[in-house]
């Protein structure tokens, strides 16, 4: 059964084949929804653009969303070509190296700006900016993680970020009721990016999750594709404001324990 019959998403965040964005745009290609992408700049048209052709998507743009005029440049282009659109998905995230390791005491009002800007500020733009565009039963969906709930080392000024975005989509959320349209997050366990790989630690994080996860499994870029759908989907069509863990249970963890092996009987 295809669930996205019939609706038009536009994907914002794919950066290369790893990309949680592009796990959700082949859930989505496999769910029959019509696509556009959006990529970063220039740099990363080689990469997407093949992504994009590899399922037919014709509308594939640059935008950079710190950009207000890159922004309406979008959505007049995205209005030409599609009219209305139902689904938004907002895959984006960025702080500068240097305040992803060591103290988060250590975070510059500069850093902390760019972090807020990019991460958290850009989702509102693009909601403010699409909201003419969007079909009443639309939904609108953002990428999150854990560490805006509890520390997690290094991730520092990009976990106070997540939690602002946690905060921003509920007050989407609400905004965007009235219009029978719904925003959500997907608060992903750690899956090996290009952002990720900005994060000083990760890789030991990372290989500890499937230890002390429930599910002891790790998080892949398909798995989140396929809640995304759910979400996006009429599936879903009373759940808005609400942040969705894909994470093995890890989230329900609280003294992080690796299993004993399991005795043979
Ligand atoms: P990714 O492939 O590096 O995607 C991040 C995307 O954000 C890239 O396409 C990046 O483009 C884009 N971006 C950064 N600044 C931008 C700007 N000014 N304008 C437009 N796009 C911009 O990494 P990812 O892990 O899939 O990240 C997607 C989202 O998932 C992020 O919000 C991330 O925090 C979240 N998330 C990731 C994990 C994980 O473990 N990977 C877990 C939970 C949540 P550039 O490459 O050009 O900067």
């Amino acid at each position: 059964m295809k669930l996205l019959e019939g609706k038009t998403a536009l994907i914002f965040g794919i950066a290369n084949k790893r990309s949680i964005a592009w796990g959700i745009a082949q859930a989505f290609h496999k769910h029959g929804a019509t696509l556009g992408f959006s990529y970063a700049g220039q740099v990363l048209e080689r990469r997407v653009r093949p992504l994009g052709e590899s399922l037919g998507v014709k509308f594939i743009e640059a935008c950079d969303v710190a950009n207000d005029q890159d922004i309406a440049a979008i959505v007049n282009k995205a209005s030409k070509v599609f009219g209305k659109i139902d689904i938004l998905i907002h895959s984006i995230g960025f702080a500068n190296r240097d305040e992803l390791t060591g103290p988060y005491t250590n975070t510059s009002r500069e850093g902390f700006h760019l972090a807020m800007d990019i991460s958290v500020y850009s989702f509102t733009a693009l909601a403010k900016a699409f909201q003419p565009l969007l079909q009443p039963g639309g939904a609108l969906l953002t990428m999150t993680y854990y560490g805006s709930e509890k520390v997690a080392p290094n991730y520092n000024v990009m976990g106070v970020a997540k939690a602002a975005l946690e905060a921003s989509m509920r007050y989407l959320a609400y905004d965007f009721g009235p219009k029978n349209i719904r925003v959500n997050a997907i608060s992903a366990g750690p899956i090996r990016t290009l952002a990720a790989a900005g994060v000083s630690g990760f890789k030991s994080m990372y290989r500890s999750f499937t230890d002390l996860a429930p599910l002891n499994q790790s998080i892949t870029i398909e798995d989140v594709g396929n809640t995304a759908v759910y979400l996006c989907s009429d599936l879903a069509s009373k759940t808005t404001g609400q942040v969705v863990f894909v994470d093995s249970g890890y989230n329900i963890i609280g003294v992080p324990v690796p299993r004993e092996p399991a005795t043979q009987d």
